[in-house]
C-alpha cells in the first residue's frame, strides 16, 4: 500500500483527505504542524506528501524546503484561491503540484496518480503518446493523428518540457528558465507568443484544442489522457 503523509492543520479538512485516501487503498498519517510533518517524512517514509502551506508553526513553504533538502517524492501543496504568488513560490521551490481548496476527490486522486506515476518513471521512453499526438523525442518529430507536424525548435522544445511534466503544472518561471536560461525568467511575454503558435499548430491538425491548459497566473499544464 502507497503511503501519503499529510501535513494540515485544518481538522475539517485533514479529516477529508484521510477518508478518501483510505478509502482509495492508501495508507495516511496526518499531522497538524509543519515541525512534527517534518519528523514523521523521517520515520513514516511516505510515498508522497500533501502539505498544506498554512501551518500553525513553521509556514509551509519552509517546510518544502526543509522536506527537499533530502526527500525526492512527490509533494503536493494545499493553497488557499487568492494564493497565486505562493503557489508559484512553492513550485519553484520543489513542489510538484498544488490544489486549491475547496477541492474535490477526483481532483486529489487524479494529481496523486500523475505524481505517482512521474516520480516512478523517471526514465522516460522516447516515445510519447497522448491521445492523437505522438512525440517521437529520438526522431524529434510531432505527429497529431498521423499527420507530421512542423515545430520550430523553440515550439519543440516547449513541448517536450511540457510532455515531460504531463499532467503537471509547470511554472512560468520554470519553462523559461529551461528554454532561454535563467536570464530569462521574468519574459513571461515569449512564452504566451510561442504557446500561442504551437497550439495553433497542433490544432490545425484537428486536435482537441484543450491539450495546453493555462493555469492563469502560474504556468500551463499539458492534460494527460489516464
Ligand atoms: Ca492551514
Amino acid at each position: 500500500m502507497r503511503r501519503i503523509l499529510v501535513i494540515e492543520d485544518e481538522e475539517s479538512v485533514a479529516r477529508f483527505l484521510v477518508s478518501s485516501l483510505e478509502e482509495n487503498h492508501y495508507s495516511v498519517r496526518t499531522e497538524i504542524s509543519g515541525a512534527k510533518g517534518v519528523q514523521a517524512a523521517i520515520e513514516y517514509r511516505p510515498d508522497l506528501v500533501i502539505l498544506d502551506l498554512g501551518l500553525p508553526d513553521i509556514d509551509g513553504q519552509t517546510v518544502l524546503l526543509k522536506l527537499r533538502e533530502w526527500m525526492k517524492v512527490p509533494i503536493i501543496i494545499l493553497t488557499a484561491r487568492e494564493s497565486d504568488a505562493d503557489k508559484v513560490l512553492a513550485l519553484d521551490q520543489g513542489a510538484d503540484d498544488y490544489l486549491t481548496k475547496p477541492f474535490s476527490v477526483a481532483e486529489l486522486l487524479a494529481r496523486i496518480r500523475v505524481g505517482l506515476r512521474h516520480f516512478e518513471s523517471v526514465d522516460q521512453s522516447t516515445i510519447y503518446r497522448n491521445g492523437r499526438l505522438e512525440c517521437d523525442f529520438k526522431g524529434h518529430t510531432v505527429m497529431v493523428a498521423g499527420t507530421l507536424v512542423r515545430l520550430t525548435s523553440t515550439e519543440y522544445d516547449i513541448l517536450r518540457v511540457l510532455v515531460k511534466n504531463a499532467g503537471k503544472v509547470v511554472t512560468h518561471r520554470a519553462l523559461l528558465k529551461e528554454i532561454w536560461g535563467p536570464n530569462s525568467v521574468e519574459h513571461t511575454q515569449y512564452l504566451r507568443v510561442y504557446v500561442g503558435q504551437l497550439r495553433k499548430k497542433l490544432r490545425a491538425e484537428d486536435f482537441t484544442a484543450g491539450l495546453i491548459v493555462t493555469e492563469p497566473g502560474i504556468g500551463y499544464r499539458l492534460m494527460q489522457e489516464d
